[in-house]
């Protein structure tokens, strides 16, 4: 199990989640290159301690463990682990 970031990060990423996570595990950060070309921030699945120190911080509510994840949403568990999987 992890923590997902779903929809409403797209084109916000605000990146307070990024600042509270104990495990550094959401990216890219500010300072990153790929910063500026993804338009929203993802959990690496396999580094997530399933904290949910993230989820309080989020100004739109993007956050949610992977039972929770809104249906509509679904598609993002995979996004999210894509994304660290293509690194
Ligand atoms: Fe990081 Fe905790 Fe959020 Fe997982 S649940 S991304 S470990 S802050």
């Amino acid at each position: 199990m992890a923590y997902v970031i779903a929809e409403p990060c797209v084109d916000t990423k605000d990146t307070a989640c990024v600042e509270v996570c104990p495990v550094d595990c959401i990216h890219p950060k500010k300072d990153a290159p790929e910063f500026a070309t993804e338009n929203k921030l993802y959990i690496d699945p396999e580094t997530c301690i399933d904290c949910g120190a993230c989820v309080p911080v989020c100004p739109v509510q993007a956050i949610f463990p992977e039972e929770e994840l809104p249906e509509k949403w679904a598609k993002y568990t995979q996004i999210d682990a894509d994304w660290f999987a293509n690194k």
